[in-house]
């Protein structure tokens, strides 16, 4: 549950997310959809411990999060977002290069430089960046959006993490080139065995990328199931409303 204090009417206490649970596990792509408001992003931020649940808790690997700080700073490892805008993750006056030896360094402070610089190349190879095109050493507004966002997701896999939450990560791109990453993302979590959390608005994609489906409508989730289930025969009144729309 998280509840967020909304003082504009006369502080009451507004509930943001109810009583939500869910699980992730490597290798399966779990798809959140639902209202605009209904809780979504909060999951999310709840995830990557930018927000702490007013109850309830986070459990890795079946254990409840330790506060020490080294448990902490593993966990930050384990959970890496995608946003959905690539500027999110990403420093304007930084190289994409500059992004990603951080990240490699702190997780294998052994490495010889050209050792990293090996590393480095391989994660934009591993987002399908053709290292012949020098993104290495780019800096962010020197990619086009789709790059951009592949440059974000490899900032994201830098830190090696099990578990990728991606909060509507194509839907500031170009129509034409949402499909290729949102590909990418499908073959990351086969590939490397991710635990996906894809947020999203669009249901045809969360039926096509997915394994199970959630629906959440006013902070909670109303809906779950197999993605061809949930959509073929939803029984939700809000899931029957977004099927009905969706093409
Ligand atoms: P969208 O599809 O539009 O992205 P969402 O499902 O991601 O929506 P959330 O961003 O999780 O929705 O927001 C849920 C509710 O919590 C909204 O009513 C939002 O205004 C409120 N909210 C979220 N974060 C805060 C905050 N830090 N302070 C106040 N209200 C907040
Ligand atoms: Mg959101």
């Amino acid at each position: 549950e998280y509840k967020v204090r909304d003082g504009w009417r006369g502080g009451t206490t507004l509930r943001a997310v109810n009583d939500v649970s869910l699980t992730l596990e490597p290798g399966r792509t779990v798809a959140l959809v639902g209202q605009s408001g209904s809780g979504k992003s909060t999951i999310a931020k709840m995830l990557l411990q930018l927000e702490q649940p007013t109850s309830g808790q986070i459990l890795l690997d079946g254990k409840p999060l330790s506060r020490r700080r080294r448990d902490r700073s593993a966990y930050r490892h384990q959970v890496q977002m995608v946003f959905q805008d690539p500027f999110a993750s990403l420093n304007p006056y930084h190289t994409i290069e500059h992004h990603l030896e951080r990240p490699v360094r702190l997780h294998h402070p052994e490495l010889s430089s050209d050792a990293v610089r090996e590393r480095v190349l391989d994660l934009l190879r591993r987002v399908r960046l053709d290292p012949a095109e020098q993104f290495a050493v780019r800096r962010p507004h020197e990619l086009s959006g789709g790059q951009r966002q592949r440059a974000a997701i490899a900032r994201a896999l830098a830190p090696e993490p099990g578990i990728l939450v991606a909060d509507e990560p194509v839907s500031m791109l170009d129509v034409s080139i949402r499909l290729g990453v949102l590909n990418l993302l499908g073959t990351l979590q086969r590939e490397e065995n991710l635990g996906v959390l894809y947020i999203t608005h669009d249901l045809a994609t969360a039926r096509h990328f997915s394994d199970e489906i959630l629906v959440m409508y006013k902070g909670d989730i109303v809906e779950r199931g197999p993605a061809d289930r949930v959509i073929l025969e939803p029984q939700h009144e809000y899931t029957r409303l977004l099927a009905a729309a969706a093409p």
